[in-house]
């Protein structure tokens, strides 16, 4: 069956063929600036990438678009649409009501609708996607899977505020954590690597790409992750700011002159490592300015690793305890220096780091000494694999189902 994954944004989305159960990926693309003349569909594979720029005035013209390059005589992977069996969508926030994967149905868009209001960025345009595919693929199963549902399993003591309680009753104010699909899938990967059921081990997850997040994970199950009602909480990222003292918020509107949205904007999207160093979110332009001498680049890194540095501390005492410390996404993968930096004040827990294997490896690998405490692993993320995965196992779960 092959099963297509989509991540749609508000004007931009991203898709990725897959042939499963072999996942394989068959091709992938982008089309970005959605809603202009001159919207931009990038497609191929890394080796062979070709790009197009023309008018795109909405989403189910972009999918049309998808379908059509997926199964045309030049660039095509398939011989028909019919060849795709299951759609499978990335949606942002599934709050309390999804802690798994659903096959998509009227009902289940009202939900991801009703959600609108914890991630009005996120799930409305998350909808405008899977309305289209509706219109597009009007006979393939489609298949939603949250960002939110593996943190689902969070105890009541970790995911409330202390706050009046009945805020969370009557408007569900709580933590729900993000990047689940992320942290579930590196997970998954940790025992083939480190030879020990997920059962019986306590596992530190730290997705570390643009957005930043950290996961307690005990017997494979999320107990705590530092994202909270929104993705601004926890770690300081790119362009966001992470944990603040909320009586700042007041103080910075009114010295600044500030409404609540430019604030909200202000948090969200010049602070961080942006919003320290002045140059850029982007780890990689901050290590460049790091490197010639920058002094506000340096504090930005070194707020940054500390600050992620204090949320493993928290979660090896939460868990009384780690045995596995494992690092993803695009910094968390391809930064030595930023691993190397939270490790060495991880010592005291006898965590012992192979500097070769840290700096030189490649790929999905264990970075820690035979002799630490603490394995730690480098694991390539790959949420898209993850939600074809499970489009695939409800779709034939469906088939069985109707025969
Ligand atoms: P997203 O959260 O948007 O999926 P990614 O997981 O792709 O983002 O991570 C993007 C971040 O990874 C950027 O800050 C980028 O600079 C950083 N990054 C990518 N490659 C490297 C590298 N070789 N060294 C350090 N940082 C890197």
């Amino acid at each position: 069956m092959k099963v297509l994954v989509l991540n749609c944004g508000s004007s931009s989305l991203k898709y990725r063929l897959f042939a499963m159960p072999e996942e394989s990926v068959l091709t992938k693309g982008v089309i970005e600036k959605i809603g202009t003349e001159d919207a931009i569909h990038r497609y191929g594979t890394e080796s062979e990438e070709s790009s197009l720029t023309e008018p795109i005035y909405d989403h189910r013209e972009a999918l049309s678009r998808v379908v059509a390059t997926l199964t045309s005589k030049q660039a095509g992977v398939i011989s028909s649409a019919q060849e795709i069996g299951a759609v499978g969508h990335r949606v942002v926030h599934g709050g309390e009501v999804f802690s798994s994967s659903v096959v998509l149905t009227a009902e289940v868009k009202e939900s991801i609708r009703a959600m609108s209001a914890l991630a009005p960025l996120h799930n409305p345009a998350n909808l405008l996607g899977i309305e289209a595919m509706e219109e597009v693929l009007p006979n393939v199963p489609q298949v939603a899977v949250f960002d939110t549902a593996f943190h689902q399993t969070m105890p009541q003591e970790h995911y409330l505020y202390p706050l009046p309680f009945v805020l969370y009753q009557r408007h569900k104010v709580r933590r729900y954590g993000f990047h689940g699909t992320s942290h579930r899938y590196c997970a998954s990967r940790v025992p083939a690597l480190v030879k020990h059921d997920l059962s019986g081990l306590k596992v530190i997850s730290c997705h570390i790409g643009n957005g930043v997040s950290v996961t307690a994970i005990e017997r494979g199950r999320s107990i705590d992750t530092s994202m909270g009602m929104t993705p601004l909480e926890g770690v300081m990222m790119g362009t966001r700011s992470g944990d603040l003292d909320p009586s700042l918020h007041q103080f910075v509107m009114e010295r600044e002159g500030l409404s609540f949205d430019e604030l909200a904007s202000m948090l969200n999207k010049h602070s961080g490592l942006y919003g320290i160093s002045g140059i850029s979110g982007d780890v990689r332009t901050i290590l460049e300015a790091r490197a010639k001498g920058s002094i506000r680049a340096t504090l930005a890194f070194a707020m940054y690793e500390y600050r992620i540095r204090k949320y493993i501390g928290a979660y090896a005492a939460a868990m009384n305890g780690v045995d596995v410390l494992l690092f993803t996404a695009g910094v968390g993968e391809n930064s030595p220096l930023l691993r190397a930096l939270i490790c060495s004040n991880l010592t005291y827990l006898g965590l012992a780091l192979d500097r070769e294997a840290n700096e030189q490896g490649t790929g999905e690998r264990i970075i820690s000494s035979p002799a630490s405490a603490i394995k730690v692993c480098v694991i390539p993320t790959a949420e898209e694999l993850m939600i074809a995965r499970d489009a695939h196992a409800l779709v034939i779960g469906l088939q069985r189902d109707e025969e």
